[in-house]
């Protein structure tokens, strides 16, 4: 797929075949475990024609070679797979949770070791990097959305001999491209923006180096962590809609972080596009789009914010971020992190009207 097109005609173009008359359109979903001897495809687990038309989506995206994992924590411990026994993380200390508690089980089972790191701090992120075989970064961070130097931190890595990795699902490729800024790999959550509609579990890695790309895609054939082509049908169906999709839920979600903001019920809002996020000129300087999620915190705390999710009557009360349909939650609902504000709201924005949430929302606040 040519460079010379955009972003968002390539989510749309790509992955489609030659245009041959009488070809479909769409790449058909291939459910064989098995394929007949004598080429490079033999066995399911090995790779799959859905597969390959998703990765070639999502590696033109991201400029480098795509492979598809059946979740984002499968492409996440894939990554860390690869890693020496013994070997040192050093990834942001309010990273995406999942990511810590798998960590943490490494560690306890005597895998490797891991530290967190504030990832807005780049000097400090800087002086840690001698202890460090991996810099795991992530950027907008789930849930506090803060904001990574990522050229900064990825050029110092490889000036130190350290790899670097990038968690880039809440930008998406359209909003941020690790690879070129210097990273070595980037994964996603293709469960959440890319896919964009609650309905598949999907992750991917990109790297540019080869023999990088070889490593991981051995990982996942020895591991296991393969998608099943449906999955990977969904994902790629998603992609095809993202650029639509991102324009209008960020459009929403600058609207209703601003009104959030004035509202008297409302203490804190973060939200990387408003002027009063501690990384805006960062943000603004590395991001082609501020993203879908607000996090914010309500006057009376923890109380009042379990009061809003109550009350919530378009929104769904329920996890995750990235789907059509706009989503909120309380995230210390899963037990009291130090990091975490108790009475933290994370909203996912998707694309109802805006004024349909706004008027939601403002109800909730209300009776809270
Ligand atoms: C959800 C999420 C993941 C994990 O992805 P799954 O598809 O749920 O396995 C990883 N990183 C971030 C930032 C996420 O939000």
């Amino acid at each position: 797929m040519s460079d010379d097109l955009a972003p968002a005609t390539r989510a749309i173009a790509a992955g489609r075949g030659a245009h041959r008359p009488g070809t479909p359109v769409n790449p058909p979903v291939v459910f064989s475990s098995i394929y007949r001897n004598g080429a490079d495809l033999e066995y399911a687990r090995d790779g799959n024609p859905t597969w390959a038309a998703l990765e070639e989506v999502l590696g033109t995206l991201d400029g480098g070679e795509a492979l598809a994992f059946a979740s984002g924590i499968a492409a996440i411990a894939a990554v860390l797979d690869e890693l020496p026994i013994g070997a040192h993380v050093v990834a942001p200390g309010d990273g995406y949770s999942g990511l810590r508690m798998l960590l943490d089980d490494l560690v306890g089972r005597g895998r490797l070791t891991w530290e967190g790191v504030d990832i807005a701090d780049t000097a400090a992120v800087e002086g840690r990097l001698d202890a460090a075989d991996l810099l795991w970064i992530e950027s907008p961070t789930n849930p506090l959305l803060a904001i990574a130097d990522i050229d900064r931190l990825c050029s110092a890595a490889r000036a130190a001999g350290v790899r670097s990795a990038v968690d880039a699902t809440f930008a998406t490729p359209l909003n941020l491209r690790p690879l070129a800024r210097g990273a070595d790999v980037v994964v996603h959550s293709a469960t959440k923006l890319l896919a964009g509609h609650s309905d598949v579990l999907m992750g991917a890695v990109v790297a540019t180096d080869t023999a990088v790309v070889d490593r991981l895609r051995t990982r996942r054939q020895l591991g296991g962590a393969v998608p099943g082509p449906m999955e990977a049908f969904l994902a790629l169906r998603g992609i095809r809609s993202l650029p639509a999709r991102l324009d209008v839920a960020q459009r929403t979600a600058a609207t209703l972080a601003d009104r959030l903001a004035e509202h008297p019920a409302v203490e804190r809002v973060r939200y990387p596009g408003r002027g009063d996020h501690p990384q805006h000129a960062l943000a603004a300087a590395q991001l082609d789009g501020f993203g879908t999620v607000i996090s914010f915190e309500v006057v009376g705390g923890l109380a009042a914010a379990d009061r809003v999710a109550a009350s919530v009557a378009l929104i769904e009360h329920a996890t995750s971020l990235g789907g059509v349909e706009t989503t909120l939650e309380r995230r210390g609902r899963y037990g009291a992190e130090a990091h975490l504000p108790p009475g933290l709201i994370r909203m996912s924005v998707g694309c109802e009207h805006v004024e349909d949430l706004w008027t939601d929302l403002r109800a909730a606040l209300e009776a809270a």
